[in-house]
């Protein structure tokens, strides 16, 4: 089942303090078959594909975008700021203050300290670079808006029949779908690693550690990772981060492929950093990046960690927590 609907299920079907281990389901997803794998994900995605389609309906201006005009940002805009305050803010409201997982899964956080008991400092920062990130997203949507309702040169026009009048044609359109989430993963991967040291220099400059040094290290002030730090980030960050989005320059796609990208890149943050271990988001594989720094740069489903070297075993970290 789908991110947010089987966490809160799972995680208020648990007694209170027992100490229900419901970690014992093995997500270890390489090791089922490919059609297993690419459903189980999609499944997961389910809300992102929801939301895609509520987006493109509703809230989706192709003919006002001709022009530049403030009213069809603002829709877009403050779509954008609603998913925000929705699901990030719901999220965090429902780990961290409704009081839901006491008694539950205190024992699955994998930083038992509260980083949100410091006097509010923690969250005002990732709650502001979060919004911009926001700001970010709708940028990139406007944008990519303005260039194929003008049927601009620079982006591959768009089209609108999602699956067409062949089976060749609607094969593309569901592959692309398919895909969406392993690009993501490596385009992270590397916008990611480039952002920490290179371990070569150029003119005299390690450009990863002056990255780092400059805009990355924004995002590694949180150290005990919750919902609102998967996107708090320097803008330039956000800039590189989103530029998976602008596959739509240089292949034919529907709408829906561009905000399912889009809305990936904006929501899968939440369940990969909210500092529980399953059923929360269980991102174990994240919270050693941000907790160690320089190892797992990407995700466990895109293995580029295990190709060049930089892999560290999520293990500890849930033994550790299935322990407490
Ligand atoms: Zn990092
Ligand atoms: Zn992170």
């Amino acid at each position: 089942m789908t991110w947010p609907v089987e966490n809160i299920i799972r995680i208020l079907s648990i007694q209170k303090n027992a100490n229900g281990d419901a970690c014992n389901t093995n997500n270890n997803n390489l090791k089922q078959g490919l059609a297993a794998e690419l459903l189980v994900r999609h499944l997961r995605l389910f809300t992102y594909l929801v939301i895609t389609y509520f987006a493109y309906q509703y809230t989706w201006p192709i003919e006002e975008a001709k022009e530049w005009n403030l009213k069809w940002v603002l829709v877009v805009l403050f779509r954008n700021l609603f998913i925000e305050f929705i699901l990030y803010g719901g999220w965090h409201w429902f780990l961290y203050v409704s009081g839901f997982v006491n008694g539950r899964i205190e024992h699955k956080k994998f930083n038992p300290e509260n980083q949100y008991d410091d006097g509010g400092k923690n969250i005002v920062r990732e709650v502001t670079f979060t919004t911009l990130g926001f700001f970010m997203s709708t940028a990139f949507e406007c944008v990519v808006l303005n260039l194929w309702s003008r049927k601009s040169i620079y982006i591959v026009p768009f089209y609108s029949d999602f699956f067409g009048n062949s089976f060749a044609w609607t094969f593309y359109s569901i592959f692309h779908v398919l895909i969406v989430a392993y690009w993501r993963d490596a385009h992270f991967y590397f916008i990611h690693r480039a952002m920490h040291k290179w371990n070569f220099k150029i003119f005299g400059i390690d450009i990863g550690y002056f990255l780092y040094k400059y805009v990355h290290s924004l995002h590694h002030k949180s150290k005990n990772p919750g919902p609102f730090s998967g996107l708090s980030m320097h803008p330039f960050e956000h800039f590189l981060y989103y530029t998976c989005t602008l596959t739509c320059l240089f292949f034919p796609l529907h709408p829906y492929h561009f905000l399912y990208t889009k809305f990936h890149a904006d929501i899968s943050p939440i369940a990969g950093h909210d500092g529980y271990d399953k059923p929360a988001g269980g991102s174990a594989f994240h919270y050693l990046h941000h907790s160690l720094v320089d190892c797992n740069y990407g995700t466990p489903m895109v293995p580029l960690d295990y190709m060049f070297g930089s892999l560290k075993s999520d293990e500890k970290v849930k033994t550790k927590t299935k322990k407490k």
